[in-house]
């Protein structure tokens, strides 16, 4: 839970696309303060993904801005973004079959193998059912351990503010509660996470605050009790 007031990453009245001439968002507005655990809900098709994926460079913004930390970043790209500290984690992930795990961690990183080593111990102490297979090729990984190659690799950037989609899709009710405590457990690093979620329920137990989406806008939005 955050105390603080800081705005670090703010999607204000979002119109946003694909396709030319159509809107999937149209007008929405949410927001993360500095420390938040900020969840995303709504049904299949009303553009949860596509808000996370607006604010990370990979969709059309129409109308409305995206800023970060204060800054108007609207139409940035997402190399730029990545930078500046946004981390993202796909609803379908984007793991490289064919290299093993440390491979994937150290995709398009370019560290000193002593820097790699630091960096990626924090990471190994997260996720310790990687660690033990990390010269593994993540092809003989199953998908869930696959998301957490995903999520460990989006931690390698150390991202001062983390875009997950539906981490815990998929996954086995035990496997569905590791995920959430690690989330958490970024989270009290001092990280700022906006986290869609199918199960609203668990979103609402896990979230500082939530967002429900209806067709590419904000319907409510407030703490668990509140909705
Ligand atoms: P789910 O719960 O199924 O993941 P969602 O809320 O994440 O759904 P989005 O993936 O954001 O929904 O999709 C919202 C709408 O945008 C859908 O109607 C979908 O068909 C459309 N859409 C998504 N991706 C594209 C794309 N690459 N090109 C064109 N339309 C797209
Ligand atoms: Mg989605």
């Amino acid at each position: 839970a955050s105390t603080s007031t800081e705005v670090v990453m703010r999607a204000n009245e979002l119109h946003a696309g694909y396709l030319p001439g159509i809107n999937i968002l149209n007008g929405c507005t949410i927001e993360a303060r500095k420390g938040e655990l900020v969840g995303i809900i709504g049904p299949n098709g009303s553009g949860k993904s596509t808000l996370l994926k607006s604010l990370f460079g990979l969709v059309d913004i129409r109308d409305g801005s995206v800023t970060l930390n204060g800054e108007d970043v609207t139409g940035m790209k997402t190399n730029q973004l990545v930078r500046k500290g946004v981390g993202f984690v796909p609803q379908t992930n984007n793991v490289f079959q064919a290299l093993s795990i440390e491979e994937n961690l150290q995709m398009g990183m370019f560290l000193k193998p002593k820097e790699f080593a630091s960096r990626s111990q924090e990471i190994w102490d997260l996720f310790p059912m990687l660690a033990d297979r990390r010269k593994q090729l993540a092809g003989s990984l199953s998908g869930g351990e696959r998301q957490s190659v995903a999520m460990a690799r989006a931690l390698m950037m150390e991202p001062s503010v983390l875009l997950l989609d539906e981490p815990s899709a998929g996954l086995s009710p035990v496997r569905q509660d590791e995920t959430f405590i690690r989330t958490r457990q970024i989270n009290q690093t001092g990280v700022t996470i906006i986290m869609v979620e199918q199960n609203a329920r668990r979103c609402l137990q896990i979230c500082d605050r939530a967002y429900v989406l209806d067709q590419g806008t904000n319907a409510h939005e407030g703490t668990g009790r509140e909705l």
